[in-house]
């Protein structure tokens, strides 16, 4: 019993460790060590880690950045004018932002 019991953990360790995200590379945005996925509407999420096999790039669930600790990725929106990303619900905090002046 004991053994089955590791036998599932281990199963249910490997699914979760080949939770694989591919990704558009049209949708992605690499800048320093940031990478960005585009999901629509102006929503991006970031990774902190993409990688390449034959089919393409792809990042895994757990390098997704979380909101706290909860598992839901956080969301940002990047703005037009500096091209930064924020929060969403957060306006622009950049005070260089061209945005600013007009
Ligand atoms: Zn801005």
């Amino acid at each position: 019993m004991k053994k089955l019991i590791f036998v599932l953990c281990l199963m249910s360790n490997l699914a979760f460790a080949s939770n694989k995200i591919y990704i558009d590379e049209n949708e992605l945005d690499r800048r320093d060590c940031y990478y960005h996925i585009h999901t629509g509407g102006n929503i991006w999420i970031e990774t902190k880690m993409i990688m390449m096999n034959p089919t393409g790039l792809y990042t895994y669930d757990r390098h997704i950045v979380k909101e706290g600790n909860i598992s839901e990725y956080e969301r940002k929106w990047k703005c037009p004018y500096c091209h930064q990303y924020w929060k969403v619900g957060q306006s622009c905090q950049n005070k260089d932002c061209p945005s600013k002046y007009k």
